[in-house]
């Protein structure tokens, strides 16, 4: 039975691990590791050894070559931060969601992707978000559930496993499906607006020929504001807001953080510079900078919920997902990690078809 070597390095990437790091681990030396991962023939006993030393099933090494998603399609936003073994851990995240989505996929009828190309608007984000507003009918409502939404227009969205906290979200296509990786360690709000973020990249860049650099990342950050906070709702609702406590009982409305309201109104020109500085500064002062002491719960996925609900009423767990996608237990809860909520029974009527 051929072994796939691209599937051992997607499994030592998950873990995190250099191959002089896997070959001391495995008892190997790093030439052989290297052989195997380029698929070269080595012994069936390289991959036992690997299998064990990565606590992988040997199974996974033997499925077909896996769905391999290149860095350059994916737009993360703080690379300095970030070394290339948490980008490598994220990608090969990335492989196993587009495989267990896809596993999903062959059970139930999940919504059809409802996003259009939007590259041309990239210089200017606002009417994007705007256009897109529009394709999907919403006006200028604020958005009761965003992650909801992106999966009622085809968005498959899976969550970032924990050893890769400095990757905040990502996104990218694999053929006609956009998928959207979400870093649940952060506040709910931030997740919302990450979720606009990875949005904006999906319509008006990978479409382009993706080139990510500082120019894209303030335009999904535009995007995301004016998708979230649409200028005529923010006109209506907000008169004279000049203090902290102001933007904090205005924010829930648009389920964002104080401190992107208040971006937000600056943009706007309904604060001045000065105060918006002022109100900055106060809400840092109360812990708005790195946290959201008033903070919204966070929002649960749809599609998730049904598929695991569906599936439980069978007899099916997620242990036994694991299985057939041969991977390991932990992998499959980091990529649902927070998403479906911790009451999978609960009656939810978000608008989204589900056909099993
Ligand atoms: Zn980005």
């Amino acid at each position: 039975m051929p072994y796939s070597g691209e599937r051992l390095r997607i499994a030592r990437q998950r873990r995190g691990l250099s191959g002089k790091q896997l070959a001391e681990k495995a008892g190997l030396t790093p030439v052989t590791i290297s052989k195997a991962e380029n698929g070269h023939h080595v012994e069936e006993a390289t991959f036992a050894a690997c299998a064990a030393a990565l606590d992988y099933p040997i199974e996974f090494f033997l499925l077909d070559a896996p769905q391999q998603i290149p860095a350059e399609t994916v737009s993360f936003r703080s690379l300095a931060k970030m070394g290339a073994a948490e980008r490598d851990a994220a990608l090969a995240a990335g492989t196993l969601g587009v495989e267990l989505y896809e596993w999903v996929s062959e059970r139930f009828n999940l919504p059809a992707p409802d996003l259009i190309d939007l590259s041309k608007e990239r210089d200017r984000p606002y009417i994007a978000a705007r256009l897109l507003r529009q394709h999907w009918g919403l006006g200028d409502r604020p958005i009761g559930n965003m992650l909801a939404l992106l999966e009622s227009k085809g968005v498959r969205v899976l969550s970032l496993a924990e050893n890769t906290k400095n990757v905040d979200a990502y996104s990218f296509w694999k053929a006609e499906h956009p998928y959207v990786f979400l870093n649940q360690e952060k506040t709910p709000e931030r997740s919302i607006f990450d979720s606009a973020h990875e949005l904006g990249h999906l319509v008006m860049h990978h479409h382009a020929g993706a080139k990510y650099n500082r120019d894209a990342e303030c335009q999904a950050d535009a995007f995301a504001s004016a998708f979230l906070m649409p200028e005529a709702d923010v006109m209506n609702e907000i008169c004279g807001v000049s203090t902290a406590s102001q933007v904090i009982r205005h924010k829930s409305r648009w389920r964002v953080s104080a401190m992107a309201l208040a971006y937000r109104l600056h943009k706007l020109s309904l604060i001045s510079e000065w105060t918006y500085r002022s109100i900055c500064i106060e809400l840092g002062k109360l812990g708005y900078r790195s946290a959201e002491p008033t903070g919204i719960k966070r929002e649960t996925s749809v599609v998730w919920e049904k598929v695991l609900l569906t599936l439980w009423n069978e007899r099916v767990t997620k242990a036994d997902i694991a299985t057939e996608l041969r991977i390991p237990y932990h992998e499959l809860e980091a990529l649902m990690f927070e998403l479906a909520g911790p009451k999978s029974a609960s009656g939810n009527n978000a608008r989204l078809r589900l056909v099993h």
